[in-house]
């Protein structure tokens, strides 16, 4: 049965993946709460992060128990599965798969037993781990495993930090943690427990988001602030980058494993957070609302009406709307119950494409000049779609403004977006992609709006998908990409493309350096649409380097 999938304009289109988060995360301490319901509502509200598998890890005190399967949370979970599901402990995760493929085992919260010690006559203590975000040196921590004699056939890199906690029966959760937590590279928002306590940890750079709730009986960690409110939780502080807090019977603790060096993530403004969402004190809707503004008085325009692409394109659109005088209109309508149904189609649902899920108002758009807002552009196609679809209905001139800068490098940090060679402005100017997607005009907002509009200053913010400067050092040996472990495994030899390797990443977190050189335009990835283009410089499949 299809349901409203809470994607955003980016998944309009069947036939092209837009960027996808690493996944949403939830956990919630509280006695005499139904904590698998709270942990349902939490992660229905984080559905946005992460559609292709949902799970519920509680604990009573004495077990933990773990219900996970592919889908959605709605589809994943049903009443008498929430309500066999009874403690006062529970972690929720809502996963797009960034490292490792969809299959089950890679699904979250992963669940880990230490060994039981020969002097010792206390049980296992079970670890469940939700985990948003992509760790960097993954083959570091795969080799670590092994040289531990430890059996993992796990894809992710999650269940390796889960196998690398739970190997420690001499310590207890939090110790072990402590002594991991400044080990790991990358982005990483975990929320994690045992049979007695919730713990949260963020990385030092504080890529991802997560935040800090109080309920009446108890504490709740969600990675935006609007699941906070879902479930009727106040906000009371972010989780500090280099922070892990600890939450039981003896109520918060809060301990320091990094120092913090604060990277937070540029696209959560853009496109990954929900517009109700607050990050480093900042709205989210306000601040794309800003960016519009910011686009309007950049690239001014004549023209008639100003839409936005739903979503995620609405409110810069509404800015854009405000700063100009041209009115704002809806001129496309989404189909919000058009679910996960053509993630594979048919021919002929590939031919009927993005009107499955868009279609333009053509009352309103019919003989007018159109200012078309989006968030950003990944590949082109779903924007070539849209300005087509709007000609089509009568539009005598279709603009269209773009809410971020171009995209020019892939994210190693827990967004999938397409192949370098698969970014549209990796191989074509602004001219080049206005000519590839059939627009009168294309202008995107400067990377300087974009920051200005966080409130954040720029030296707090991860930019590396717009400006190639990654703050967290890749492994100098390349070993970074979605199916890294699965490659691993099969022995498949795994490296990045000639071009990503030139910088050794010992120097690239402190200098700043771009990894490597941006990619010349060729004349294979100049018209779009064509079959070949993402084959360039790429990889083995399995090998990936690139989400
Ligand atoms: S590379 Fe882009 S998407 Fe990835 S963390 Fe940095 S700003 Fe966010």
């Amino acid at each position: 049965m299809p349901r409203a999938d809470g994607r955003l304009s980016h998944s309009l289109d069947p036939t092209e993946q837009g960027p996808q988060d690493r996944c949403g995360v939830f956990g919630v301490w509280a006695r005499g709460e139904d904590v698998a319901k709270l942990a349902y509502f939490g992660l229905y509200a984080l559905q946005h992060r992460g559609q292709e598998a949902a799970g519920i890890a509680v604990s009573d005190g004495t077990g933990v128990v773990v219900y996970k399967d592919l889908g959605l949370v709605a589809q994943v979970f049903d009443e008498p599965t929430l309500a066999s599901l009874r403690g006062h402990i529970a972690v929720g995760h809502t996963r797009y798969s960034t490292t490792g493929s969809p299959t089950w085992e890679n699904a979250q919260p992963t669940l880990r037993a230490t060994p039981v010690r020969r002097d010792d006559d206390r049980p296992a203590t079970t670890i469940a781990l939700a985990h948003n975000g992509n760790l960097v040196n993954t083959a570091e921590l795969h080799r670590q495993v092994q040289e531990l004699g430890l059996v993992d056939d796990a894809t992710s890199d999650t269940a390796l930090v889960a196998t690398l906690l739970a190997s420690r029966p001499d310590l207890s959760v939090e110790a072990a943690a402590l002594e991991l937590l400044p080990k790991l590279r990358g982005a990483f928002s975990f929320v994690f427990m045992d049979e007695e306590n919730l713990y949260a940890a963020r990385d030092p750079q504080g890529v991802r988001p997560l935040v800090l709730g109080r309920i009446e009986r108890g504490w709740v960690v969600a990675s935006e602030t609007a699941a906070l409110e879902t479930v009727g939780a106040s906000f009371v502080r972010e989780v500090e980058p280099g922070e892990l807090l600890t939450i039981g019977d003896d109520g918060l603790r809060s301990t320091r494993f990094a120092k913090p060096d604060p990277k937070g993530c540029l696209f959560e403004y853009v496109y990954l957070a929900r517009p109700d969402s607050v990050i480093s004190g900042r709205n989210v809707y306000a601040a794309r609302v800003a960016v519009g503004r910011t686009l309007a008085r950049e690239h001014p325009v004549d023209a008639d009406i100003v839409i936005g692409v739903p979503d995620s394109g609405i409110p810069a659109a509404i800015g854009y709307a405000e700063e100009s005088g041209i009115p704002y209109s809806v001129g496309l309508v989404k189909n919000a119950y058009v679910g996960r149904t053509f993630i594979q189609p048919s021919q002929t649902i590939r031919e009927l494409g993005i009107r499955l899920k868009l279609n333009p108002l053509r009352e309103i758009v019919r003989g007018k000049r159109v200012i078309m807002v989006d968030d950003s552009i990944v590949r082109g196609n779903t924007q070539r779609a849209q300005v087509r679809l709007l000609r089509e209905a009568g539009a005598v001139a279709v603009h269209v403004r773009i809410s971020s800068p171009p995209v020019m490098w892939p994210c190693f940090y827990g967004i999938d977006f397409a192949t370098r060679a698969e970014l549209i402005a990796n191989g074509l100017d602004t001219e080049g992609v206005r000519a590839s997607i059939g627009a009168d005009s294309l202008g995107y907002v400067s990377l300087e709006g974009l920051i200005a509009a966080t409130e954040q200053p720029r030296t707090r913010l991860c930019r590396a998908c717009f400006d190639g400067e990654y703050p967290i050092g890749l492994p100098e040996d390349g070993m970074v990409g979605k199916h890294l472990l699965e490659g691993v495994q099969r022995r498949l030899p795994v490296t990045l493309p000639e071009r990503s390797r030139s910088t050794p990443p010992a120097t690239l977190g402190e200098r700043n350096q771009p990894y490597g050189p941006p990619v010349a335009p060729t004349p294979r990835n100049l018209p779009l649409g064509a079959p070949a283009l993402g084959e360039q410089g790429v990889t083995p499949k399995g090998a990936h380097p690139h989400r």
